[in-house]
């Protein structure tokens, strides 16, 4: 199977050579990315007003990768909505709808698993299976709005594997996703979270994308970051800061820091002090996560006063603070939890 021709991960510009290998005009690239990316349908025999020829062409050479929903789990006290995806290869992979006042939101996943090896984070555990295409990236957001028959207006990525670490198929997610011909999200609508890969964090500023950054810091010091981060191994915190800065100064995109509250560990006032002299200087907002347990790891949150108080005072200090709200709070489990209780259920499945 060859990932990189998942026609849904094509850009308008590489449908027109499509369009031209099947023999085709270029206004059938056009009807093909709208039937991908507007009226976003996973299957190309619903492509109606485009000719059998065509479509036979695509189904020998251009397959749409499937992602098929399996399981959703829905919030009774804030609607949201937890699902299991299956992909072609029988991989599983999360996506969250979140409700908020300013519209719905979709949390996807960037991998199937991740490689980054954060202590706290049960998406890691098992490794990285693989990378997901940009097209299996968009159809989690095509699945969400076909599932409540809504529209997404704000998609973060945040679910399991780590943006930067796949990072081509990222950015043409964006170029994609973004493109006013298909499903034309805006890109300020677009929030990335990285755990900071500080070459990826500069090339990404380079491209100029609307988007937010969000760097998940969770650790001031090298020293206690690389006790539970061991990306901090690779990319000193200092780099990583600058890469933060140079991307703000090239965007003009605030940055936002994420901090998991982890109790007695990273919530000291010496961590605030540091937490506050980063923020200043990247002019950021930080956003406090009391961390979230995993049965795998013994972590615990730092209680809701406490968090109270060290917001207070990183606000003392002129510090934009928020503390994450919890959602879907019945259908809790960390990130990647419930990946990992529906892997075994679909693996060796092939739907494509
Ligand atoms: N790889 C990216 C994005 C995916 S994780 C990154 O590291 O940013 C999204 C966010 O959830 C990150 O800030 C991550 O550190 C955080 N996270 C993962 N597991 C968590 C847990 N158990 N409790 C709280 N936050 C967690």
């Amino acid at each position: 199977m060859n990932r990189t021709n998942d026609i849904r991960s094509f850009t308008y510009d590489e449908l027109l050579k499509v369009a031209a290998e099947a023999g085709a005009r270029d206004y059938t690239a056009g009807q093909i990315f709208g039937w991908l990316h507007r009226k976003k349908t996973g299957c190309l025999s619903q492509m109606t007003n485009v000719s059998k020829d065509v479509r036979s062409f695509l189904e020998k050479n251009y397959p749409i990768f499937s992602v098929t929903r399996r399981e959703v789990l829905v919030s009774s006290i804030d609607g949201t909505r937890k699902y299991i995806h299956s992909l072609c290869d029988g991989n599983v992979i999360e996506t969250v709808l979140l409700r908020y006042d300013y519209g719905n939101t979709v949390c996807i996943s960037s991998q199937a698993g991740c490689r980054m090896g954060c202590a706290f984070c049960a998406s890691t555990i098992d490794g990285l299976a693989r990378n997901l295409t940009a097209g299996e990236m968009a159809a989690q957001v095509y699945s969400v709005e076909e599932d409540i028959n809504e529209r997404v207006s704000h998609v973060v990525v945040m679910g399991s594997g780590e943006p930067l670490d796949n990072y081509e198929n990222f950015t043409r997610f964006v170029d994609i996703i973004t493109d006013k011909r298909g499903a034309g999200l805006g890109g300020r609508n677009i929030t990335a979270s990285t755990c900071g890969l500080a070459d990826k964090i500069r090339e990404l500023a380079d491209r100029k994308y609307a988007l937010t950054l969000a760097l998940s810091l969770h650790a001031v010091t090298d020293e206690k970051r690389k006790q539970i981060m061991p990306v901090a191994n690779k990319y000193p915190l200092k780099e990583v800061i600058d890469a933060c800065r140079y991307y703000f100064d090239t965007t003009g995109r605030r940055i936002t820091l994420e901090y998991s509250l982890i109790a007695g560990f990273n919530d000291t006032d010496e961590d605030v002090r540091g937490l506050a002299d980063i923020a200043s200087y990247l002019s950021a907002h930080v956003n406090l996560i009391p961390v979230n347990p995993i049965k795998e790891r013994s972590f615990a949150p730092t209680g809701p006063k406490d968090a109270v108080l060290l917001k207070n005072k990183l606000e003392k200090n002129n510090i934009n603070v928020t503390i994450r709200r919890e959602m879907g709070r019945d259908i809790s489990g960390a990130c990647g939890q419930l990946r990992r209780s529906f892997q075994s259920k679909y693996v060796g499945e092939r739907n494509a």
